[in-house]
């Protein structure tokens, strides 16, 4: 069986470790030094390296790691990456520790964002490591694609069953919830999961993983039935 452990960057970052207990594979590391300490508290050695967009705060630790695992192998977005790197894109299939993860290209936040999704029976649920494309309760910033390619990049992610375990790049899920209940104030279900948030938030505890169940129900950007709305939505947030 894997299992997927957090890991904090930054002041939100969250970097994630798929791992079997001996190996681990990290997704999104913008910082080595909070994954060589996980490695070394567990006493695993580094695999591999998966990168879902060129962003620093998700890329910055590629180079360190490497020095201190030569070994490992970093696969990614199609954007020049840190490091030698093999470039993936649509419909390939990887393998992460013996499980097959899919490849979705989900342009929007940047035009090389990719998100890497996986129904491997080594995972309890299915699980998708989102990046900064599909956050709990929201979604990422267009800075480089448009609302019409994040709206496709959305419904490309909510095929999967709604069991899947959402693993998302950052703790935004607070601020996004704010704005999905100001967004859709009739919807309860938003309001009922800003408030158990809320006070996550208050005793320090991390929010995601979040279920594409539970984004279906409350997150006002995948909820938004044309690319208009969400354009709409996106600039609304951005403001608010
Ligand atoms: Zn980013
Ligand atoms: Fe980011």
């Amino acid at each position: 069986m894997l299992s997927v452990a957090r890991v904090h960057a930054f002041a939100d970052n969250f970097i994630w470790m798929v791992h079997n207990g001996r190996e681990a594979v990290c997704v999104d590391p913008g910082d080595a030094r909070p994954v060589l300490s996980y490695l070394s508290e567990t006493q695993q050695r580094l695999a591999g390296i998966l990168l879902t967009h060129w962003h620093g705060d998700h890329q910055g630790g590629v180079e360190d790691l490497k020095a201190a695992y030569p070994d490992a192998w970093v696969r990614g977005s199609k954007k020049r990456l840190k490091g030698p790197s093999v470039p993936l894109a649509e419909g390939d299939v990887i393998d992460v520790l013996g499980a097959s993860f899919e490849v979705l290209e989900v342009p929007g936040h940047t035009l090389d964002h990719i998100a890497l999704v996986s129904e491997s029976p080594l995972f309890p649920t299915p699980v998708a490591f989102t990046g900064d494309t599909l956050f709990a309760g929201g979604c990422g910033r267009l800075f480089e694609g448009t609302a019409e390619q994040m709206f496709e990049s959305l419904n490309k992610l909510n095929q999967w069953p709604e069991t899947t375990q959402v693993y998302c790049a950052h703790e935004y899920t607070e601020a996004n919830l704010k704005f999905a209940v100001a967004c859709e104030p009739d919807n309860a279900a938003t309001q009922e999961r800003l408030t158990h948030v809320s006070a996550m938030r208050s005793r320090g505890e991390a929010t995601v993983p979040s279920t594409l169940l539970l984004e279906r129900q409350t997150n006002p950007f995948l909820r938004s039935e044309s690319s208009h709305v969400l354009a709409d939505r996106r600039l609304q947030k951005d403001h608010f």
